[in-house]
């Protein structure tokens, strides 16, 4: 568990630096909440093409993070997925990180790539409901087959929502609970969901919110829902989805001793040091004067920001630069 860096975010801009730590001949590790790379490019906008990164004209936003795993991939990144970084704490002449999944790790250089803060799902507010997490309730399907012929509500009214409830319904019981009677998805989507319940097959419990979990040892009996003047009703339940949306929290980056300006690490430019020498910060979670908030903008920081870490991570060693179409990467 020691590397020479260590980086907090796999979003583009943590891809792109394992990439210089690489080709600068350092070993690095990193770090996300979320079980796959690629940060909001990934969560929040897969499927959409952006137009603004050099020499693509044109790139779907995963097949630009799927290039971006490429790239760095001949330096062997090695990545702890599905947890968060909790602690960090700065030791004589390296950094020793702690994860949510009990890892720790030390590196004698920190890059922190964390965006706007780890991603997490938004629970709702049911008591109770973290001892049924893992067991009866989940915030994402891995593989649908787990949920065969259970009895399933779907909470939310977005794309999520439907698409897994229309996915399940071909071999589950399922309820969607939605707080109105209008859904926010893909009209084709919301026609189909209608068509489905015209035909029996999924059950619309609309103007109606969640409002309890009944059951025992984090095995779910009923969920219980709430329309708006109160009124409550069970529905059976071996499982509940809630689809609210993920929302991003700096959470514990805050207490790292950074200086912190509206939810944003300050650095110094161009070299993008925070004001702890040897923790870096690049991308979103960055803020200096001029700041642009752009994938592009990331790429360089991050590579001034690694090129910079040279010598604290060699032992004071002075770099000399090359291109990389000098060094070259062997494969
Ligand atoms: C709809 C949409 C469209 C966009 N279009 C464009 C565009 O056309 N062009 C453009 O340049 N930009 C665009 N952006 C912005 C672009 O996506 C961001 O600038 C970019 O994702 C920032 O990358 P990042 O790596 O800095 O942070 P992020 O992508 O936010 O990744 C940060 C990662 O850090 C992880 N993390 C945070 N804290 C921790 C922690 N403590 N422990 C573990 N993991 C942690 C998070 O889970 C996350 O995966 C768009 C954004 C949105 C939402």
């Amino acid at each position: 568990m020691q590397f020479d860096v260590v980086i907090i975010g796999a979003g583009p801009s943590g891809l792109f630096s394992a990439f210089q730590a690489g080709m600068l001949g350092m070993k690095s590790a990193i770090i996300d909440s979320l079980e796959a790379v690629g940060g909001q490019c990934s969560a929040l906008y897969p499927e959409k093409p952006i137009y603004d990164i050099p020499a693509y004209p044109e790139i779907i936003s995963q097949n630009l993070v799927d290039k971006l795993y490429q790239q760095a991939a001949p330096f062997s990144p090695q990545y702890f997925l599905s947890q968060q970084v909790v602690e960090l704490e700065s030791c004589s002449d390296f950094f020793k990180l702690k994860t949510s999944a009990q890892n720790e790790i030390q590196a004698k250089v920190v890059v922190i790539a964390a965006g706007a803060g780890s991603f997490g799902p938004n629970r709702p507010p049911l008591e109770n409901i973290e001892t049924y997490e893992g067991k009866s309730v989940f915030y994402l399907v891995t593989n649908r087959e787990n949920f065969a012929g259970k009895n399933i509500v779907i909470a939310g009214g977005g794309d999520s929502a439907l698409d897994w409830a229309i996915s399940l319904s071909e071999i589950a019981d399922v309820s969607i609970v939605h707080r109105r009677n209008k859904f926010r998805a893909a009209p084709a989507t919301v026609q189909k969901i209608y068509e489905l319940e015209a035909l029996g097959k999924i059950r619309m419990v609309t103007n109606y919110q969640l409002d309890g979990l009944i059951g025992k040892d984090g095995i779910l009996e009923e969920v219980i829902v709430a329309d708006l003047d109160g009124n409550k009703k069970p529905l059976k339940a071996d499982i509940l989805l809630p689809f609210f949306g993920l929302a991003q929290n700096l959470g514990p980056i805050l207490d790292f001793g950074l200086n912190i300006n509206n939810h944003h690490i300050k650095v110094n430019y161009p070299y993008f040091e925070t004001n702890i020498k040897g923790i870096y910060a690049v991308g979103d979670v960055a803020t200096y004067e001029g700041k642009l908030k752009l994938i592009l903008t990331s790429f360089a920081e991050s590579a001034s920001a690694l090129h910079h870490a040279y010598s604290r991570v060699f032992d004071g060693k002075a770099l000399h630069f090359e291109y990389s179409t000098t060094k070259g990467i062997k494969r």
